[in-house]
């Protein structure tokens, strides 16, 4: 039997310099400290400390299985760590996603983003993951349509005969608390029918139909169901598993060859154009936004991320390419058509989606004033 090796990203807003800008490096050096010490001990085998926008990533590869508690204590720990530094600095939103105060084993529910993927590795594992800031976790809902459902992105849907018994798409009812299982080509109309609601259904894992091979596994973390209010945005993470009878690695980043709208941006409330970029670019300024993407890639090896001879994990920064630049530009010019359009639906949420934010305090205040018409 192949070796068995974990992949767990890890997320968190703990606080961002001038605003919801950028994670300092103060925070990203405590991540780093944290980290290489699990790394010493041998919790770890693997990681990688980044941010996108204000949102602190750990991203560590392990042999401890998905939901380990001393991998998820070690995340909560970090990010308590990191959130007292960003206190002592003043630094804005201080510890804002962690929602709880004690760790009870697992990291769920208690305010970071979670993605994990046990995998048993195959011969070569490519692995794309994914972090967006300002956005939500339905926001890779299309993407992962097009990727694992669509011909017309997806060559080897057509090419490959590996792919041909399709792809089985697990879909969150976020409302709810429930999840359905949709086989696709053969339900390919249902699972649009769903996840076309980007704000209630998120995909959360993916698998190969033919053997169950699992692909892809991303958070679904509703803060406000959390909290009962408003209090951050979503910003979701996703493993994507790639090549040998899955998408090739261009397939899974085709999609993003345009900009699409996604609900967050500026206080959680807007809708606006995602837009891929490079880690350099992955910082926050216009209207809190545009929405920003990462994408890195790296191969899993015996237990860990490939490294070079020093050590250091071999990550590609797909989105840095040039081919990118039409998408970045298609979303700078979305946000310009949508932000003339100031409060005034669609540009703004719909007031379901509201709910969570400030906006009914507003409106209740309104309320004795009304009279019969
Ligand atoms: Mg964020």
């Amino acid at each position: 039997m192949a070796r068995k090796t974990t992949i767990s990203i890890i997320k968190c807003d703990v606080g961002s310099l001038a605003g919801h800008h950028v994670v300092p490096k103060p925070l990203l050096d405590i991540g780093e400290k944290r980290l290489s010490e699990a790394k010493e001990t041998g919790l770890i085998n693997s990681y990688y400390v980044f941010n996108v926008g204000d949102d602190l990533q750990l991203l560590m590869v392990h042999d401890r299985g998905e939901s380990n508690p001393e991998i998820h204590q070690l995340a909560w720990n970090t990010f308590q760590e990191a959130a007292n530094k960003a206190l002592q600095l003043k630094l804005y939103g201080a510890g804002q996603d962690l929602l709880k105060n004690a760790f009870s084993g697992t990291i769920r529910g208690l305010g970071p983003g979670v993605a994990e993927m046990e995998i048993e590795e195959r011969k070569s594992d490519p692995i794309v993951v994914f972090a967006a800031d300002k956005t939500s976790a339905g926001s890779f809902n299309l993407p992962l349509f097009r990727i694992f459902a669509d011909p017309m992105n997806t060559a080897g849907l057509v090419i490959d005969p590996n792919m041909a018994g399709g792809f089985k798409f697990e879909v969150v009812d976020a409302q709810e608390g429930k999840k359905v299982v949709l086989k696709c080509p053969e339900e390919i109309y249902e699972l649009v029918a769903l996840i076309g609601t980007v704000e209630r259904y998120i995909v959360s894992r993916i698998w190969r139909a033919r053997d169950n091979l699992i692909c892809v596994s991303g958070s679904v973390t509703k803060l406000s169901l959390i909290a009962g209010k408003y209090v951050g945005k979503d910003d979701p993470v996703m493993i994507v598993r790639a090549q040998h009878g899955l998408p090739a690695v261009g397939e899974i980043l085709a999609p993003f060859m345009h900009s699409y709208l996604v609900a967050g941006w500026m206080r959680g409330s807007h809708w606006g154009p995602i837009m891929p970029v490079g880690l350099k670019d992955a910082r926050c300024t216009l209207f809190d936004g545009p929405p920003r993407l990462v994408a890195l890639g790296f191969q899993v090896s015996d237990g860990k991320i490939a490294s070079d001879d020093e050590g250091n994990p071999l990550i590609a920064d797909f989105f840095a390419d040039p081919a990118f630049e039409p998408a970045r530009r298609e979303a700078l010019k979305l946000a310009i058509m949508l932000r003339r359009m100031g409060e005034f639906e669609p540009a703004r949420l719909s007031v379901e989606s509201m709910e969570y934010t400030t906006l009914p305090q507003v409106i209740e205040k309104l309320k004795e004033r009304f009279t019969p018409i």
